[in-house]
């Protein structure tokens, strides 16, 4: 859909009311993304409501709409400025922001992490950096919302920035830039706010489009796990996204069983592509057994092994115990895992360290697990092939918890 080199996915976070979706329907508003006929049919809404038209009604209405269509980028919106198309990734609550982080719903290529100013930061605003953080995010901003609520004083933007700045220091996440905004009034989003001229750094959009786009995955080695395999007029034929490198007729190895693969070519309808890069669906016609799971690979290969080390963070109602068995994916694969260890539990938002060895973690708690298997999972490390690099854990087919691998064990 986008040229690659021209990309960049980001997610708004911050806590409830801080003015999230205020941003994202000022930012498309300023932009020219939003359709015709949609304003004017939400500012008829709020007529009717006897409220000032808002943002953040317009967001709320779009959300609405994706809900009802089922597509499945449900977290995602488009807007085009410059030369470059970006995705708004937006998780309209605080629990779903989290599964959409850690289980790797939408990747994103940078943050916008939104405080408001009178309030400061606050407990879900530390989670998510949290998690931002765990995700080794090095593309961040701060946006100090609501500046007209105090006078547009640089004193109250320079209070709630040192603060922030202090937090995300202890996370290692050193933001590029600190930006005092009104998403209501769109100062300083698109357009530069005449409110704050002792503010000269770049607006929000401009310090966007000074960041690196999205790394493309397609030179990195092949990772292709299959997703399922159909029965094709007597034949096989096995289908998956490519999450990394190229797929193409060649030779490959499927893990973790080590069997070799020739690949004759791709199927497609109605004309049969001859490669499939990152980010596509794809199919090939196979004759050596393969199952939902295993990985299709080429080039320097992945561990494959029974035991991982993770960060992970868990969102459970029920803690997750040590010694307890549970489901944990990876890709397409699953495989019984069993908690082997807990260290380093830790509340998420204080960043407070609770306990060095474990036998529990409660929700919205992080901590660094091992994981055993009952049989080999293939993976990569999260910074090099962040799909193969991820895993969520599931009870009862519900994901509960997740994180990124940081290292595999033999
Ligand atoms: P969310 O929960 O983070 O998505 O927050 P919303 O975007 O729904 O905003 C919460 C409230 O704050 C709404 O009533 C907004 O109109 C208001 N708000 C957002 N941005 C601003 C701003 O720049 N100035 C003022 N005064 N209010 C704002």
């Amino acid at each position: 859909m986008f040229m690659e080199e021209e990309f960049l996915g980001f997610v708004i976070t911050g806590h409830v009311d801080h003015g999230k979706s205020t941003l994202i329907g000022r930012i498309l508003y300023d932009t020219n993304s939003l359709q015709e006929g949609r304003i004017e049919e939400v500012r008829k809404t709020c007529e009717m409501l006897g409220r000032q038209m808002e943002f953040a009604y317009v967001i709320d209405h779009l959300r609405e709409e994706r809900e009802n269509e089922m597509t499945i980028d449900t977290a995602q919106t488009f807007f085009r400025w410059g030369n470059r198309d970006y995705a708004i990734i937006d998780a309209p609550g605080h629990k779903e922001f989290m599964k959409n982080m850690i289980t790797g719903a939408s990747l994103a290529d940078a943050a916008v992490l939104i405080i408001d100013v009178a309030e400061g930061m606050r407990e879900q605003t530390q989670r998510h950096a949290y998690a931002l953080g765990m995700l080794g995010l090095e593309q961040v901003i701060v946006v100090i919302n609501k500046m007209d609520k105090v006078g547009h004083k640089k004193e109250n933007f320079e209070k709630v920035k040192a603060e922030a700045a202090k937090f995300l220091l202890r996370l290692k996440i050193k933001p590029s830039h600190f930006i005092p905004i009104a998403a209501l009034h769109g100062e300083n989003v698109v357009k530069r706010s005449e409110n704050m001229p002792w503010y000269d750094g770049p607006v929000l959009l401009e310090a966007l489009k000074g960041f690196k786009p999205r790394k493309s995955l397609k030179m990195r080695p092949l990772r292709f796990p299959v997703q399922d395999v159909y029965d094709f007029e007597g034949k096989k034929i096995a289908v998956g996204r490519v999450e990394s490198g190229v797929l193409a007729a060649g030779e490959m190895v499927a893990l973790p069983s080590g069997k070799k693969i020739i690949v004759k070519g791709l199927e497609g309808f109605p004309k049969a592509p001859k490669n499939a890069e990152a980010g596509i669906n794809s199919g090939f016609f196979e004759d050596i057994g393969l199952k939902r799971g295993d990985v299709v690979c080429a080039g320097k290969l992945p561990h494959s092994g029974k035991k991982l080390e993770g960060s992970v963070f868990w969102l459970g109602i029920e803690p997750l115990k040590k010694g307890e068995k549970i489901l944990c994916r990876i890709a397409t694969q699953e495989a019984e895992g069993t908690v082997e260890k807990i260290s380093k539990r830790m509340n998420s938002s204080t960043l407070e360290i609770i306990e060095n060895d474990a036998t529990k973690l409660e929700g919205t708690e992080a901590a660094e697990v091992l994981l055993s298997f009952s049989k080999p999972l293939v993976s990569d490390l999260f910074g090099e092939i962040p799909t193969m690099g991820r895993f969520v854990l599931a009870r009862h087919g519900i994901v509960e918890g997740g994180g990124i691998i940081t290292k595999a064990v033999e």
